[in-house]
């Protein structure tokens, strides 16, 4: 188990992992062992360990699966490769189509970056109604997907009737906009009993030790809209995912911690260090936040915006935001833009984050000197996104080496000029 490992010494991925990531091998395994880093990988995979938290690199994930709508597996797969193409760090299977268990199986053999589920979805769709799954449905499907070798899982394990009370007192605009947190009201309110994910959450740990599955400790009460934002619900929500993060540690299990959604911009930076704190720092994986609901189709960029402030202030790991928020499932093509929009977001974050700050910051100074010695090669190599760099220059070129921006009259190589006349 990576955190037992963790606890005795460097393993081989902790090696691996602290020398990409810049930190010494004994400072990342003291984080994997309190539980501030994360390395989401099952017993089962073996693929290049990659590490979510404090002081490491900001990460991404993309979002795939089919839905009934476009219930193609192989389409959903082919999404994944262009996410890690574009520079994606893990790949979450949100399948709800009628063949879930092909994309998972596909994602976890063909995908080299640790694989998520929402297993709840797939319980729900193994009977007509979500309110009719039965809690050995939830823990069979947890089972199944940890045995394929599924590398983290999101689970609801927060929303609870005391959440719910909150929900009802201080009613929100949007209400729950989260689908599992949505699955798991509508089964509580129903079956008139808690919620299975946080009664039996021993029973959960003892599945996530097995396989060294990541929990993923989800926020079914994220807010769906600016005016929901850091609301009682929420917040009761992150108080007792706090306590459970501190039950995984106790088992040896890595967990982290989900987070909003639709902030405001400036209560971003709060919410940040209040999930923080009362999670006790566990690494923080946001799905945004947006900080306006009037772009549809530019979610991406709202994101981004929100994302990189977020990272700022803490969050680790951003869930990637594509043009098709709230309007219908990605194309490959907005799978791309969204990753290497949210790979920008994960970047400029990094430029401050205490840790990445010198390596982040290094890779701006090369493109800086690049960019000014007009050596394009090298700006393609250090660009985010190389292959829209290069085309754009390439099919508008100029007769002179800078661009056709200014052509003849580049201001880079007017004053390089001017200086080396000068100095004649
Ligand atoms: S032509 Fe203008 S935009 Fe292009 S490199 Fe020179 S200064 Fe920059």
């Amino acid at each position: 188990m990576l955190i037992r490992d963790a606890k005795k010494g460097i393993s081989h991925d902790i090696w691996e992992v602290s020398r990409r990531e810049g930190v010494s091998a004994d400072q990342l395994r003291g984080l994997l062992a309190s539980g501030q880093v994360v390395i989401p990988k099952n017993v089962a995979r073996n693929f290049p360990a990659r590490a979510i938290g404090k002081y490491m690199s900001t990460k991404i994930n993309a979002n795939v699966g089919t839905s009934k709508d476009y219930d193609n597996p192989a389409d959903e797969v082919e999404k994944a490769r262009v996410a890690v193409k574009y520079g994606a760090d893990a790949v979450m299977d949100l399948s709800t189509g009628s063949d879930i268990d092909a994309v998972r199986r596909r994602l976890v053999k063909e995908i080299d970056v640790p694989v998520g589920t929402v297993p709840i979805y797939h319980a729900a769709r193994k009977r007509k109604n979500v309110v009719d799954m039965s809690s050995d449905d939830i823990f069979n499907s947890i089972r199944e997907h940890a045995k394929d070798g599924v590398d983290f899982i999101t689970v609801h394990c927060g929303v609870t009737m005391s959440t719910l009370d909150r929900l009802r007192r201080d009613p929100r605009v949007m209400n729950v906009v989260s689908r599992g947190g949505a699955f798991t009201i509508a089964w509580m309110l129903h079956n008139e009993a808690e919620n299975p994910l946080y009664e039996e959450f021993d029973y959960l740990l003892e599945i996530a030790a097995e396989h060294d599955l990541t929990l993923s400790l989800g926020d079914g009460m994220r807010p769906g809209c600016m005016a929901d934002a850091s609301d009682r619900a929420q917040f009761m929500e992150v108080i007792t995912l706090g306590e459970l993060v501190g039950r995984c540690r106790e088992k040896d299990v890595q967990s982290m911690v989900e987070g909003p959604g639709h902030v405001p911009l400036d209560e971003v930076g709060t919410s940040v260090s209040t999930m923080k704190k009362l999670t006790r720092d566990a690494p923080l994986y946001l799905l945004g936040p947006l900080v306006t609901d009037i772009a549809p189709g530019y979610d991406h960029i709202v994101g981004a915006i929100g994302g990189s402030i977020a990272g700022m202030y803490g969050a680790d790991f951003l869930c990637m935001v594509t043009p098709s928020e709230h309007l219908a499932l990605p194309t490959a093509d907005d799978i791309r833009e969204g990753t290497v929009v949210t790979k920008i977001a994960a970047h400029v974050a990094d430029t401050v984050k205490e840790g990445q700050r010198e390596l982040a910051r290094a890779r701006d100074l090369d493109m800086s000197r690049a960019r000014g010695g007009l050596d394009w090669a090298k700006q393609y190599e250090l660009a985010i996104d190389p292959e829209k760099a290069r085309n754009i220059r390439e099919t508008r070129m100029t007769a002179s080496d800078a661009c056709s921006m200014c052509g003849d009259l580049c201001a880079i190589k007017i004053v390089k000029d001017a200086l080396k006349e000068s100095k004649r």
